[in-house]
């Protein structure tokens, strides 16, 4: 690489943004430090392959996108601009949502001879200040999955109910528990199920908006507050993150490891306790299960 090169590669390098070319067959000739980060796939492992094999977009309804003229060729075509928003398949196998920028690159004869993507990680961020006060909350956190634990999901419903008894917001609950769990501790082990947990702690954190608050709420058990939404947009979210953790997956060997989950979705009423709230999303978790798992119930 001659220096020139590496000037620019310097730079590329340095942007938060995950940058990749690929060619005319779709095949990746350069991964930015900040496509690694992003995706968890490191530039050796990339180099040359088809982004459809690295990244496995879906779409929110989990359809893939990299089948067909896929976003990422369209500049190949037609020479233009393109931007979208994906859910990536990170290498730890949760999804995490992107807006992708695709544009033409052209050799000196204004010829197209590839395309440069641009990745904008598009999870919700917290500033400092909240980084802060969630250190000063180290003891409600979960270790394993770095969610809050039960506590801080006691406190934040407790808060929430207040809220909303004086009219200041309302607010839905997802109560999440993954189906057949205790199978993929007995097939793959203890140490897979925590892999399982982490990535879909994950998928729920990185796909809810940055107000909402999320928890683990015990063993294989999460509850997710969402903010400010009608019954019709609940039940959306639900089956939104239904479907991205059906779409995320890790390989150990020759088994690919995925799990679904059911969901109990119900707004709080302003005549609910604690208790009473998370009682009923809980029987609308059983509902989900009883009707066959890998599904929402909302009242
Ligand atoms: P269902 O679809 O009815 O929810 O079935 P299930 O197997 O998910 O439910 P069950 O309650 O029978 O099993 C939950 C399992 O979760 C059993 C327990 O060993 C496992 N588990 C709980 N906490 C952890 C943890 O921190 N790590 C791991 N690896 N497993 C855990
Ligand atoms: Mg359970
Ligand atoms: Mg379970």
């Amino acid at each position: 690489m001659d220096t020139d090169q590496n000037f620019h590669k310097n730079i590329l390098d340095n942007l938060n943004e995950g940058i990749f070319f690929v060619d005319t067959e779709r095949r990746i000739t350069y991964w930015s430090k900040g496509a690694e980060h992003l995706t968890g796939h490191e530039e050796k492992d990339v180099l040359g392959k088809k982004c459809a094999d690295i990244l496995f977009c879906v779409n929110a309804l989990g359809h893939r996108e990299c089948d067909g003229r896929c976003l990422l060729e369209n500049p190949l075509f037609d020479g233009q601009i393109h931007e979208k928003e994906f859910f990536l398949h990170h290498k730890e196998g949760y999804r995490t949502p992107v807006l992708v920028r695709s544009m033409p690159y052209r050799n000196a004869n204004g010829k197209v001879i590839g395309a440069i993507e641009i990745l904008i990680d598009n999870s919700p961020k917290s500033d400092v200040m909240q980084q802060i006060e969630a250190l000063q909350k180290m003891v409600l956190l979960d270790p394993l999955t770095s969610l809050g634990n039960r506590g801080y999901g006691e406190k934040m419903i407790s808060s929430k109910l207040a809220e909303l008894q004086r009219h200041i917001s309302t607010f839905g609950m997802l109560f999440i528990d993954i189906d057949h769990f205790k199978q993929i501790n007995d097939k793959h082990g203890h140490n897979v199920g925590d892999r399982v947990l982490k990535m879909i702690a994950k998928t729920i954190m990185n796909n809810v908006r940055p107000f909402d608050a999320v928890c683990r709420w015990g063993g294989e058990e999460f509850i997710a507050l969402i903010l400010n939404v009608s019954d019709d947009q609940l039940r959306q979210i639900a089956e939104k993150i239904r479907i991205l953790i059906e779409q995320s997956s890790f390989w150990i060997d020759a088994d690919i490891i995925r799990v679904t989950v059911s969901v109990g979705a119900t707004l709080a009423l302003p005549g609910d306790t604690p208790e009473s709230l998370v009682k009923r999303a809980d029987e609308l978790l059983y509902q989900s299960k009883a009707g066959g798992r890998n599904r929402v119930a909302v009242l």
